[in-house]
């Protein structure tokens, strides 16, 4: 079990590793560059590499029950719960610690739509086979008291099942989705890399996460090298507008950048920025974003280390990189008032951090600043 940067959830669960390509929307797979990065797998993710990349990891079936305090769980960030390697009886054991531990929060995120109207069923039949059975044997205890439950349906209130849907092409996982019983349905438009169209039907969908491609590739925009799918702002938009019409939650995550959570706000068409972080269930109204008397900071100031402080900086580098000048200057702020605490000399970012802007320091209070998830 992993901590995650992900603004929407809080740790991912792996059990299992390993996937292979589907649609545009896998292209620049994250997961995969991770993972071979790593050396965690040695082939490019392709379908014809899939018996060698796809895993599953049972030693990190009883992860869920080390967590202390209710969480939000990303299941397989890794990989795709439904990928055809991956035998019912295995997805079936996770699905029975996620049953086993209804104080967190699972989501489930697939390309394999088609799968979902026909799981419960499957899920069913997975708990009465032998495989099950005797895997039930093998596992730490937590797991196996878990398995010996039957569960007659896998659907629960705490496990939420979502499909990705880059572009229109793929609009028809949304239909997959919508008859499957899960009790949360949600979608997540990320990397989205085309307009889903103006007449998208949200009926029995909870939740709309929408961002843009991020990852190395993207480069600088004048980067002829590179090959950059930029989304554009009025299609998270029109998306937003399908939200708000039809009383569905929706969460902005991000721009397209060469790093993830760049410029986390909705650009209106009249210029205005806006933080859109609703969940299912909660339509909490957006906020504007960039007030200000706001400064980005840590979450807590006793936590906040030279290093913390040195990521600061390389984020003011990077946004000023990208030409963010008001952000650029709030993390460069940030960074120069944790360099100065830790008295680690400024070095090359001085330059990026104005004299009067440090000033301001002292008088900020710390109530007023926009919190930076480390
Ligand atoms: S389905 Fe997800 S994990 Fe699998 S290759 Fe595509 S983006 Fe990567």
């Amino acid at each position: 079990m992993q901590k995650s940067s992900i603004r929407w959830t809080s740790s991912t669960w792996n059990a299992i590793h390993g996937c292979s390509k589907v649609s545009d929307g896998c292209k620049h797979c994250y997961a995969m560059t991770l993972s071979l990065k790593n050396e965690w797998t040695k082939k490019d993710w392709t379908v014809s590499n899939e018996s060698d990349n796809v895993m599953i990891k049972p030693h990190k079936l009883h992860e869920p029950y080390l967590l202390k305090t209710p969480s939000r769980v990303f299941v397989n960030s890794m990989s795709d719960m439904f990928h055809r390697t991956i035998p019912d009886w295995y997805r079936a054991v996770m699905w029975a610690v996620m049953l086993d531990t209804p104080q967190h929060t699972y989501q489930i995120l697939t390309k394999r739509a088609k799968d979902l109207p026909e799981w419960n069923d499957r899920f069913i039949q997975a708990q009465q086979t032998d495989e099950y059975q005797y895997f039930a044997t093998k596992v730490p205890n937590k797991v196996k008291k878990a398995m010996s439950t039957f569960y007659p349906t896998a659907w629960a209130d705490h496990i939420w099942q979502g499909v990705s849907v880059e572009d229109e092409r793929v609009l028809p996982r949304i239909k997959h989705l919508q008859s499957c019983g899960a009790k949360v349905r949600f979608i997540s438009a990320e990397p989205l890399l085309g307009a889903w169209g103006d007449a998208v039907d949200l009926t029995g969908i909870h939740w709309v996460i929408v961002g843009g491609e991020s990852g190395n590739h993207m480069g600088r925009q004048d980067d002829k090298d590179k090959n950059p799918r930029w989304m554009k702002q009025e299609w998270a938009r029109e998306i937003k507008n399908h939200c708000v019409s039809q009383q569905v939650a929706y969460f902005y995550k991000q721009d397209s950048a060469h790093v993830t959570e760049m410029r986390p706000y909705l650009l209106e068409e009249d210029g205005t920025k806006w933080v859109w972080e609703q969940y299912p269930n909660d339509l909490t109204p957006p906020r504007r974003y960039g007030h200000d008397s706001e400064v980005v900071f840590g979450a807590d100031e006793t936590q906040v280390t030279a290093e913390m402080a040195r990521k600061l900086a390389n984020r003011a580098e990077h946004l000023a990189y990208k030409a963010d000048g008001y952000l650029a200057e709030n993390y460069a702020v940030a960074s120069a008032y944790w360099y100065a605490k830790s008295f680690t000399p400024i070095k090359h970012y001085a330059p990026l951090i104005s004299k009067p802007v440090v000033s301001q320091l002292p008088v900020t209070p710390l109530s007023q600043m926009v919190m930076f998830p480390f």
